[in-house]
């Protein structure tokens, strides 16, 4: 994101919004310290593939039932940090 330089309260709103898109309570991997290789929050079963590849087939197989909760909305809270697929 570039960052022009204009009045000081504007450029608090964008380090907001980029704050925003870092890892936060609500996306699954908080405080779970995963980077590479990704490794599900959920059961700590490690994607071999490229980033998350797997991941959907892995918690509608797995988690679904047990979380109650649709991959795409689990998948909808991961942060952007943690959504990168790499
Ligand atoms: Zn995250
Ligand atoms: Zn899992």
């Amino acid at each position: 994101m570039k960052i022009i330089p204009m009045y000081e309260d504007q450029k608090i709103i964008l380090t907001l919004k980029e704050v925003k898109s870092m890892c936060n309570e609500n996306c699954p991997c908080w405080g779970k310290n995963i980077t590479h290789p990704r490794i599900c929050p959920i059961c700590d079963y490690i994607f071999k593939g490229n980033g998350w590849d797997g991941i959907d087939a892995h918690y509608k197989a797995r988690h679904e039932k047990e979380t109650g909760e649709l991959y795409k909305d689990w998948w909808a809270r991961m942060c952007s940090d943690h959504k990168t697929k790499r």
